[in-house]
């Protein structure tokens, strides 16, 4: 089990997190226990930026959702990737904390600002109030596209794409990372670290790269009981 941790998350007493590759699949109960949690509960992601408040698993299995929100002590909350953004949020004085998971889909849908508005209605916590870690995802050394998916991110508002680079031939080569960094940034988040980890080039499960029998990684985080 290959496991990557936050150095910013890893300031924070109290926050138990992890990016982690379980090759054949990642088993939650015994990740969630290694780390003296009770669970780690999941939605079923569906590309899009719908947001789910976690309070039991029995509920959680069946939302369909691409943000996990909770400010339950005890309990982990976590996305399921495969090149896809997992992104993990922690509001450090408020005890609340979100897993979001986008990929190109859920990035255009701004899945990540949804995610912060959601938490702002619900329990008033200004994205000022949270750190967050954008963890492994394929990179813009691997991640090409074609310009049916580049072109939903570039407007002609546009002055600076630094995060899409023309390839030629029709191809591109898209920094989701970078998206989502600017998302988080312009939200106002206090503070942002990008992992810098390519899950394609550097071993980690990828779709585009293993197809659909790729492993699958979790990102999870919790706060102690
Ligand atoms: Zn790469």
């Amino acid at each position: 089990m290959r496991i990557l941790r936050s150095t910013l998350l890893e300031e924070y007493a109290g926050v138990i997190h992890g990016f982690v590759h379980d090759p054949g699949g990642p088993d939650l109960l015994k990740i969630a226990s290694d780390h003296g949690l009770e669970d780690i509960l999941t939605v079923d992601q569906v590309h899009g930026n719908s947001v789910f408040f976690a309070e039991h698993r029995a509920v959680e299995e069946f939302a369909k959702a691409d943000s996990v929100v909770t400010c339950k002590k005890g309990v982990g909350i976590g996305v399921i990737t495969a090149d896809c953004v997992p992104i993990l949020l922690y509001f450090p004085n408020f005890g609340c904390i979100c897993a979001v998971h986008a990929g190109w889909r859920g990035t255009s849908l701004h899945a990540v600002r949804s995610c912060l508005e959601a938490v702002w209605k619900k329990y008033s916590l200004r994205p000022q109030d949270a750190v967050a870690s954008i963890g492994p995802s394929i990179g813009k050394c691997c991640y090409e596209v074609r310009d049916d998916v580049a072109s939903q991110f570039v407007s002609s508002s546009d002055v600076s794409t630094h995060w899409l680079c023309e390839k030629g031939d029709g191809k591109f080569f898209l920094d989701l990372v970078e998206l989502n960094r600017i998302e988080l940034f312009d939200a106002g988040v206090s503070e942002i670290e990008t992992m810098n980890v390519c899950t394609y080039c550097q071993g980690f499960p990828s779709y585009r790269r293993d197809g659909y029998n790729a492993d699958r990684m979790i990102s999870f985080i919790g706060i102690s009981p």
